[in-house]
Order: C-alpha cells, then sequence, then structure tokens
C-alpha cells in the first residue's frame, strides 16, 4: 500500500522533472485534481499557455475552464495571476485551490494592509502559484509595479465578457486590461468566458487585444442540464410543485426580478417548510455574504434571488435553477441556468413565463433609460428570449443556435419540447380576427387597448368602457367566441413572441406588430403551441438518476446507507475546516467511492477526485467510514 506523497512540493518536481510538457500536465491533473483525463479543449488549451501563448477560451459553465490556467500557471515558472470580479468568492476559490495543496492567496479590498503586505510579500518571495485579484485593483499604478518585480506566470482573465458592452454584465473596469498586452508583453494572457455569442466574442478579443491568441470555442450544450418553460399560472404554487415531486432536499437557485417578489418567494417556500434565503442588492451587503455563504455550504438550501445573485457562483451541486419571470436576454438565460449542474449530474432548468412578462419588458425597455441604440439592443435581446420560449421544436437546438453552433441532430430528449412534443393548432383564423379587432378599435374609434379590454371585445363582453365608447356596434363585436379568455391571452402571448402584434408604451397597448401583413392577407398561416397543462413533469427516467441528494437513487440499498455515511462524514469535516461541503469531496466523487468499494487507500486513490493531498488528509477516515465490506 503506496500513499503518493502529498508533503514537499510535488507540483516544482513535476515541473522540473524531464517528462514531456503534455506528461506533466497530465500528471498534475491526477496527482493534485485527481482526475484521469483532459476534457474537450483543456490539454490543447494548457499547451498553448503553458508553451506561452495567448489564448481565448469559450467554455459554458461546468466545461472546466479553471484548469485551464490553474495547469499552465503550475507548469510555468511564477505566479498566475487571476483576475476575477468576484471578491466576494475568492477566499473560497483560494480555499478550494488549498485544498488541493496549491499555493493561492488573493489581493482584495476585504484585507486589511497588513495582510496585504503579507501577500505581496509571498508573491515577491516566488511562494505563490495563483494570485486572484479584482480588475480595478489590478491596474493601479501600484499593483503595476508590485507586478513588475514578480516573476509572473500568466494572466488569467476570467469572466472575459465583462469587457463587452454589447454583452449583459459589462464592467468598465474591464476596459483597463488592454494594458497587460503592452505592460507584460513577454507574460502570457488568457481569457475565458461562459458567455459567447459572435458579438461578444469578436469585441472581448478586441479590447482585450488578444488578436494574437489562439481560439477555443467548446460546445456550449449541456446535457446534463433538462430545460423546461412553462405557461405561467400561479408561479409561486408551480415552483413549490416542482421542488416537492423532483427536488426535494436538493440545492437550488430561484430567481425573481423584483425584490419584493425575491422576499415573498422565500418567505413562501420557508412556510412550507423548505428552507430558503433572499438575496437582491436591497440586503445589507453583510447579510447578502452571509445568505451566499450558508448557500455554497448547505446542502438542501434554497437561494431565492435577483440577477444580482451568481455570477462566479461554482457550487457544483445546483440541482435546480427556476426562473419566476422572464430573463431579458438568452445570454443572461444561458449563464443563470448555467449554474445548475456543474458536476455533471441531471439537473433542471425551469421558467415560469406568461403574457404579463411580454408586456411588462418592453415597458421597461420603453421607458427606461439609454438611447435609441441601447432600446434597439435589448428589444432584440427579448425577442430571441421570447423565441425560445414559444418555440414548439427543441430548446436546446435553438439556444446552441444563438450561440452561432448547430447540434447536428433536430431532437436533443432532454428537453420539455422534446420529451413531450407540444400539440399545435392552426390560430391563422384567430390571428386575423385579432388584428381585425385592433385595426377597428383603432380606425373607428380612435383606441387602443391592453390585452384585457381587446379580449373582452372579442368575447363580446360588456364593460364600462365599451359600453361608453359603443364597441357593440363594431364588426368585431363578440367573433372571437370559440377561444376562452384563457386561450386568447396564450395566444396573444404568442403572437407578441412572434412579432404578428406589438405591446406599445407605457401601458402596453396591443397594436399590429412587423409581421402582421401576411397574416391579415392570408398569405401566412399561424401555428401555435397549446398551453401545457402547468403541473406535469416531463423529467424522463433515466435523467433521474445521479445526481446530489438524488445521486443515492441509482444506488442499492446498501450502497445508500454508505453514500449517506459518507454524506455526514463530509458535513463534520466542513463544518470543523470552515469550508463548503463540496471542497472536502463533490457528490460525484462520494459516488465513485461507494461504487468502487476501496479497502486499501491505493483503491480509494483510483477514484476520480480523490487527489494525492485529499487521500493522504482522508483516506483513512473514509474507509474507516465505509461500513466493513459487502453486506450487499
Ligand atoms: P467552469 O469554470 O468552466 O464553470 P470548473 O472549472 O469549475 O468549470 O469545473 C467544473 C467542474 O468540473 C469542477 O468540479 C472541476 O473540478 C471538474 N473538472 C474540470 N476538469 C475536469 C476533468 N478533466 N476531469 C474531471 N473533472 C473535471
Ligand atoms: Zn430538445
Amino acid at each position: 500500500m503506496s500513499i503518493p506523497s502529498a508533503a514537499a512540493d510535488p507540483i516544482s518536481a513535476l515541473r522540473e522533472g524531464d517528462a514531456g510538457q503534455t506528461d506533466a500536465a497530465l500528471e498534475i491533473l491526477s496527482r493534485v485534481f485527481g482526475y484521469d483525463s483532459f476534457r474537450g479543449d483543456q490539454a490543447a488549451i494548457i499547451e498553448q499557455v503553458a508553451g506561452g501563448g495567448d489564448a481565448v477560451v469559450l467554455m459554458p459553465t461546468g466545461g472546466g475552464k479553471s484548469l485551464c490556467y490553474q495547469i499552465p500557471a503550475l507548469l510555468r515558472e511564477g505566479t498566475g495571476i487571476v483576475i476575477s470580479p468576484l471578491i466576494a468568492l475568492m477566499s473560497d476559490q483560494v480555499a478550494a485551490l488549498e485544498a488541493v495543496g496549491i499555493r493561492a492567496a488573493f489581493l482584495n479590498s476585504t484585507l486589511d494592509l497588513h495582510e496585504a503586505r503579507a501577500v505581496e510579500q509571498q508573491l515577491l518571495a516566488g511562494e505563490l502559484d495563483l494570485l486572484y485579484m479584482a480588475p480595478e485593483r489590478l491596474v493601479l499604478p501600484r499593483t503595476q509595479d508590485l507586478l513588475r518585480r514578480a516573476r509572473l506566470a500568466l494572466f488569467a482573465i476570467d469572466e472575459a465578457h465583462c469587457v463587452s458592452q454589447w454583452g449583459h454584465d459589462f464592467r468598465p473596469d474591464y476596459m483597463g486590461l488592454s494594458v497587460l498586452a503592452d505592460a507584460f508583453p513577454e507574460v502570457p494572457r488568457i481569457a475565458l468566458t461562459a458567455t459567447a455569442t459572435e458579438a461578444t466574442h469578436r469585441e472581448l478579443t478586441e479590447r482585450l487585444r488578444l488578436q494574437g491568441a489562439k481560439h477555443f470555442v467548446s460546445s456550449f450544450d449541456r446535457p446534463n442540464i433538462q430545460y423546461r418553460i412553462v405557461p405561467k399560472a400561479s408561479p409561486r404554487e408551480q415552483l413549490l410543485r416542482l421542488i416537492t415531486s423532483e427536488h426535494e432536499g436538493d440545492s437550488g437557485i430561484v430567481y425573481c426580478l423584483s425584490r419584493k417578489s425575491v422576499e415573498q418567494t422565500a418567505e413562501a417556500l420557508v412556510a412550507r417548510g423548505i428552507p430558503a434565503l433572499p438575496y437582491h442588492a436591497g440586503l445589507d451587503a453583510a447579510v447578502r455574504q452571509d445568505h451566499q455563504e450558508r448557500f455554497l455550504r448547505a446542502e438542501g438550501l434554497i437561494i431565492v434571488a435577483t440577477i444580482a445573485f451568481g455570477m462566479g457562483i461554482d457550487k457544483p451541486d445546483v440541482r435546480f435553477v427556476a426562473h419566476l419571470d422572464l430573463p431579458k436576454s438568452i445570454e443572461g438565460y444561458y449563464q443563470e441556468t448555467g449554474r445548475a449542474g456543474r458536476d455533471g449530474q441531471p439537473s433542471t432548468a425551469w421558467m415560469a413565463y406568461g403574457l404579463g412578462d411580454v408586456v411588462n419588458q418592453r415597458r421597461f425597455i420603453d421607458a427606461g433609460e439609454g438611447d435609441e441604440q441601447f432600446k434597439r439592443n435589448a428589444r432584440s435581446h427579448l425577442d430571441a428570449m421570447l423565441a425560445l420560449c414559444e418555440t414548439v421544436s427543441c430548446r436546446r437546438a435553438q439556444l446552441l443556435r444563438y450561440f452561432g453552433q448547430d447540434m447536428g441532430e433536430e431532437s436533443c430528449g432532454n428537453c420539455d419540447t422534446c420529451l413531450s412534443p407540444p400539440e399545435t393548432w392552426d390560430a391563422t383564423v384567430a390571428s386575423q380576427k385579432l388584428l381585425s379587432a385592433l385595426i377597428r378599435l383603432e380606425r373607428e374609434r380612435d383606441q387602443r387597448f391592453g390585452s384585457g379590454q381587446v379580449i373582452d371585445v372579442l368575447l363580446g363582453r360588456e364593460n364600462e368602457r365599451s359600453a361608453q365608447s359603443r364597441h357593440q356596434e363594431l364588426s368585431v363585436w363578440g367573433i372571437g367566441t370559440e377561444l376562452t379568455e384563457k386561450q386568447w391571452r396564450t395566444t396573444i402571448r404568442q403572437l407578441l413572441a412572434r412579432g404578428i402584434i406589438e405591446a406599445e408604451g407605457e401601458y402596453g397597448v396591443l397594436v399590429p406588430g412587423a409581421h402582421a401583413g401576411p397574416v391579415l392577407r392570408g398569405e401566412a398561416t399561424v401555428e401555435l403551441a397549446v398551453d401545457r397543462a402547468p403541473a406535469r413533469s416531463t423529467r424522463s427516467r433515466s435523467a433521474r438518476s445521479g445526481g446530489g441528494a438524488r445521486a443515492a437513487e441509482g444506488l442499492g440499498i446498501a450502497e445508500r446507507d454508505r453514500f449517506e455515511a459518507l454524506r455526514e462524514w463530509r458535513t463534520s469535516v466542513a463544518k470543523e475546516k470552515q469550508i463548503p461541503p463540496y471542497m472536502v469531496f463533490s457528490d460525484a466523487t462520494l459516488v465513485g467511492i461507494v461504487e468502487a468499494r476501496p479497502t486499501t487507500v491505493a483503491q480509494l486513490g483510483e477514484v476520480s477526485g480523490v487527489g494525492a493531498k485529499k487521500l493522504a488528509e482522508y483516506g483513512e477516515d473514509v474507509l474507516a467510514v465505509l461500513p466493513a465490506a459487502s453486506t450487499d
């Protein structure tokens, strides 16, 4: 039985060894991180950067971006500088690296002067493999001066889309990073992002002056995430059903648009006995930080948040992301849903969306600040989002197409439209009736209305306003009784998403849209989806096994006991060390241990996710926790 030594400095021994670079990279992957092979482009990216070249890396969340700069930083002499906007997460990122034996630190405003000086000394003494800092700090003359005196392995620019104004996370401080090209021409730079429209890609390459870089664009598919978009009825009840029927005991993120609905939703969950915490910009910074930390550390806690939450959150076992309101863009939606299932285990991206969302969002844009160009951008982002919501074909194929990628197949088998293709109906005549009603009201009464009053006209339902304006005398009065009010609302929502009608101005009044002409003239037919029943779960059996609290579902009874015993042990270690449980071992690694049934430390070391340092630290304890072998 041999225990790989975690002592001394195995990393620098590797660096100085005479194995080829690729071998050295693999050796680090296995010994330090406990994994046996690279994923996707990782090996090629590492080779490029370790060899001193620049790289632009577009990889989805959970794809494994961190190793792409961590391993080159270990392979090269000097310290890798990691630039990230996420100050609140730096201490966790550093803790995770220390847990595997990497010498890491951060420099940010949470350190006092004394602590910061100590880190600077470590940097200058060559005692750090990786150093994290925010962009605003990096561009300070004092920092530049410090870096010039240090030996640098590379610059890693994380969340690089933040430099793009077209994108949705623009941070002015990122603009300053263009100086690195001139200030440190000999230090390789690697920019990484999970946001990948062509426009963002082009912009970040230019602004960060990475024209000479090699580009690595991965597939953006996240096959383990099941995408589902349902019509909004009573969103909190729908959310509760999702959680109790499919995600009991799982960690999850719920996104809402407003602070108020964040608060109310969190309260509603807690009232039903589901642990949940709110997170939004209106909360005290200390409270926010506390809630974020509790979310990272706890198992089975739900965070209800505005979009202020989540960038850089790399909790691997988030089992579902739910949207109770429509996101403003596909970029945002994909990034938010991408926080589910970073560990590769089955996860759910679920959204409830309705007519009100469309009208509100349009109104926000129209009434909001920003010049015409800004509003045009915002509208086209929203239109793409709506098209995704209303598609009757594969959601994943549509998402990937948006990012310029072709799935190769028509159907993914793991989104709601693939799992139960929506019924469609010919809504041409209904659309014509609706458009006629809008036109008559405008021409004959000089009136424009929101959906409620228009539906009353179509159904011939009298109210005060219709009596006053003599709507009963219009030829369109009561011509739409073949549909119910609910069906009309669904129809209006879908026609809005297709630009056949539009919602205008402060009150969201309906008017014929850019694509109305051909429909009115009978040159185009309109095929719409029948809204599905909101409660139905479409999770397939195969997608159910594995993962998070449900990881144990795929295991036998005895195995499940061992899994639970390991989880308990992990919780106690995490508490004692004050780190999140997944930093001890991920769920996937625990399942791997249960399945491998190791009886020796060496066997345990073979399990994916068990590196040398953790093996030395926890090996004997883990073996002691596993009940004495085969009862099953
Ligand atoms: P990203 O930053 O792209 O979202 P991470 O770097 O956080 O992704 O990696 C996601 C998860 O995948 C982490 O738990 C990481 O340890 C794991 N991972 C990365 N590369 C590999 C690999 N080659 N083999 C196994 N697991 C990996
Ligand atoms: Zn699909």
